[in-house]
């Protein structure tokens, strides 16, 4: 991120396997805007075995929601001290998008825009098939169309690839269920706000990437 450059607050909302977080990462390594991603925040609770992550397992595990009340009290504290911020898998519900409308006021801090990744259910459940998860930072690989150089292994840090156990067959046809039922009414109400950007998420990773960039430059000049 150059130094006149402001701060970009963005929403990246779309289906499991749709490439949020992918992009999120992306704009963190590039641009200094830090991926917030609510998944991978409850999936370290779940993993410190905090009183937190005993409440979230249970619908994490069966592909449902998390409630709203756990999720915006967690989102709170991490919102506070932040300028810039990508959130990945936040707001999933309209009660959560009402919370994190009144917290940004509140922050004085608006949304620049909300990105829409937007895929085939066909597409979603192979990408889903096929990923691998560095448990240790969220970062994603998949077999068949983003693999990593040695099978199983990060590039970066050389650790273990584990597949997330949600990602199964069964629990992910739930979870695009969950999304359909649940969060896709967030569509229209981002639509009424004019914050909502349309992406095509079934293009290749690094077209989808200047997709988002174009998106972002043509937005008053919103950060990159
Ligand atoms: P989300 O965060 O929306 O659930 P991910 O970013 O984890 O999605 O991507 C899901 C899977 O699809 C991962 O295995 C990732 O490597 C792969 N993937 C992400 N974006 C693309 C893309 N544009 N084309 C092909 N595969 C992709
Ligand atoms: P994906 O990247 O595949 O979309 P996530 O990692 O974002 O999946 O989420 C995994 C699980 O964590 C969800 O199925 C859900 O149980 C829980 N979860 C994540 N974010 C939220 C949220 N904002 N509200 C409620 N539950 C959530």
């Amino acid at each position: 991120m150059s130094p006149a450059s402001r701060p970009i607050r963005l929403v990246f909302l779309g289906p499991p396997g749709a490439g949020k977080g992918t992009q999120a990462k992306m704009l963190e390594e590039r641009f200094g805007a830090r991926q917030i991603s609510t998944g991978d925040l409850l999936r370290q609770h779940v993993a410190d075995g905090t009183h937190l992550g005993q409440e979230a397992r249970g619908y994490m595990d069966s592909g449902g929601l998390v409630p709203d009340s756990i999720i915006i009290g967690m989102m709170e504290q991490q919102l506070a001290n932040l300028d810039a911020f990508v959130l990945d898998g936040f707001p999933r519900t309209v009660g959560q998008a009402v919370a994190l409308d009144e917290m940004l006021a509140r922050l004085s801090k608006p949304l620049h825009a909300v990105m829409l990744f937007e895929a085939s259910r066909e597409m979603l459940l192979r990408r889903l098939a096929g990923r691998w998860t560095n448990p240790r930072n969220g970062r994603t690989y998949n077999t068949e169309f983003n693999p990593p150089r040695v099978a199983a292994i990060d590039d970066q840090d050389g650790g273990p690839l584990v597949q997330r156990p949600d990602d199964t067959p069964g629990v992910v046809a739930k979870r695009l269920d969950t999304y359909e039922a649940q969060t896709s009414p967030l569509v229209d109400y981002y639509a009424k706000t004019g914050l909502l950007v349309r992406l095509d998420g079934l293009k290749a990773i690094e077209d989808v990437t200047a997709d988002v960039r174009r998106a972002l430059d043509a937005r008053n000049g919103a950060a990159v």
